[in-house]
């Protein structure tokens, strides 16, 4: 049996953790068949463990299922979890899985155990199935004894990042931070691709450069107290920004941050591609869930929400409705040429839509459905604005296709006073800070950053883990620029 260095990972500043036993040296490396399975690492946010198989050979095909079970402290039920994992990326070969203790499981579990002693005994049973040529077989030689140690612990409340020595210390290790030192640009701070997971890399890299969201974090006294409590989004994030901002690390592996929203949203557990515009609503609209429920701010909404209106007018009487609606991103269409630019997408907004056959609208006056027509314009622009070039659309068999169309935009004083008559041109002038660019194909495709600093006034090319500075002429003509993020230019 070969060996190698054990690689683990744990967390005990939580109130629910490992014990030192387990802290150990111990190797956890098995070999079956020639094949080689490494348990990876193992933290717990509250009482939630994560951890990580890493296989090291990748003879075998497709699929790889971990089935695992709790047996806790010996009298009560087992927890049978099962999750199917199937790989998509060949560069890394890291299977999550998730043990969750429900919270009246581990009030059952206190109320059982002797009362002197914080400590449950539980039994973990890994079993990983391997598919080689279509053929399964289940290997269940995974098994091992653990302690959960309860901390009774009423100082957790106070632990935040931002105060807390040992606490950053213990988060640069969930994150394995890799020591500043290597070949990377400025002080930025790379993330590391678990696996299809560039989306989230993007999407982080240019929110992360969002000046007044990131100095709200980093600078306000209210969010020295954001503190660690069970799988809050907030949390985590603020645990990223730490990371990527304190200048000490070259490149972070976001594994706790992805553990938490997989475990918020399905589709965002496995290692997959996915849509970056998605991600960006998802992550914002918990972002401002979790600082609204923690510290009744509404940042998100002062920073990211605009308002469109809406007229609709009805074409036989004129009588006319209006209507507003938040937008967090302004979606433009791209027209089919070559090339275009950013206001050309825009002038599609204010254009009149009209309401006709099925699509007719009820009018209020006539008392009947009327043909009418429809006119949009943003009535209040936000302060950060995030413009998503529609790329991907279904053609006429239901495909996705990509419109590769090159879109010019302005890096300097994007003017949107014509899409928003009421705001001032003081208001209505942008200046460009982040672009998340979509390259290849839609099931193929891959994303990057162009991030400016708003220190320096230096651009980056972030390419998850690599960071580069670059040029602001390599975002003259960019055919991949898929979402746009701008900052009023005279943000109050
Ligand atoms: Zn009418």
């Amino acid at each position: 049996m070969t060996v190698s260095s054990e690689k683990q990972s744990m967390n005990q500043e939580y109130s629910l953790c490992m014990p030192k036993d387990f802290e150990r040296s111990r190797n956890l490396l098995q070999q079956v068949y020639e094949k080689q399975v490494v348990l990876e690492y193992i933290f717990t946010r509250g009482i939630t463990a994560y951890g990580g198989i890493r296989v090291n050979n990748r003879g075998f095909e497709k699929e790889v299922s971990v089935k695992y079970s709790i047996d806790q402290w010996k009298t009560a039920s087992v927890i049978h979890a099962y999750h199917s994992i199937f790989y998509y990326d060949s560069n890394t070969n890291l299977f999550q899985f998730k043990l969750t203790i429900t919270i009246d499981e581990l009030l059952l579990m206190l109320s059982t155990k002797d009362s002197t002693s914080s400590i449950l005994p539980m039994s973990i049973s890994f079993a990983i199935c391997y598919a080689v040529h279509e053929h399964k077989f289940w290997d269940n030689n995974y098994s091992r004894d653990y302690i959960l140690e309860i901390e009774e612990n009423t100082e957790k409340r106070s632990k935040s990042i931002l105060l807390d020595d040992a606490f950053r210390v213990q988060i640069a290790k969930d994150y394995r931070a890799i020591s500043h030192g290597s070949a990377q640009a400025g002080i930025v701070c790379g993330l590391k691709n678990l696996g299809g997971t560039c989306f989230m890399n993007s999407v982080l890299q240019s929110l992360l450069f969002t000046s007044p969201l990131t100095s709200y974090f980093l600078l306000n006294e209210d969010t020295k107290n954001i503190s660690v409590s069970n799988e809050i989004i907030v949390n985590e994030y603020l645990n990223l920004i730490y990371l990527l901002f304190c200048k000490k690390y070259a490149v972070i592996i976001p594994v706790p941050f992805k553990q938490i929203i997989g475990h918020m949203q399905d589709i965002y557990f496995e290692n997959q591609q996915q849509d970056a515009h998605e991600f960006l609503l998802f992550l914002l609209d918990y972002l401002h869930e979790d600082l609204i429920r923690i510290k009744s701010t509404p940042i998100i909404v002062d920073l990211f929400h605009g308002t469109y209106k809406s007229t609709t007018t009805c074409l036989d009487c004129e009588h006319f409705s209006v209507n507003f609606e938040t937008f967090v991103c302004l979606t433009l269409p791209i027209p089919l040429t070559s090339q275009c630019t950013l206001e050309d997408c825009l002038q599609h907004l204010n254009e009149d839509e009209y309401l006709a056959d099925d699509s007719r609208w009820f009018c209020s006056e006539c008392q009947r459905l009327c043909n009418g027509k429809k006119r949009l314009e943003i009535y209040k622009l936000p302060k950060i604005l995030i413009i998503q070039l529609k790329r991907f659309q279904l053609n006429h068999e239901f495909n996705w296709i990509k419109n590769d169309t090159l879109v010019l935009y302005p890096v300097d004083n994007l003017c949107l006073q014509q899409s928003c008559p009421s705001a001032s041109s003081q208001q209505a002038l942008y200046t460009l800070y982040s672009v998340i660019n979509h390259q290849g194909s839609l099931n193929d495709g891959h994303y990057t950053t162009f991030c400016r600093d708003n220190e320096q006034l230096q651009w980056f090319e972030c390419d998850d883990e690599k960071i580069k500075y670059c040029n602001s002429d390599k975002l003259d003509s960019n055919s991949n620029a898929y979402l746009l993020f701008y900052i009023m230019k005279n943000a109050t």
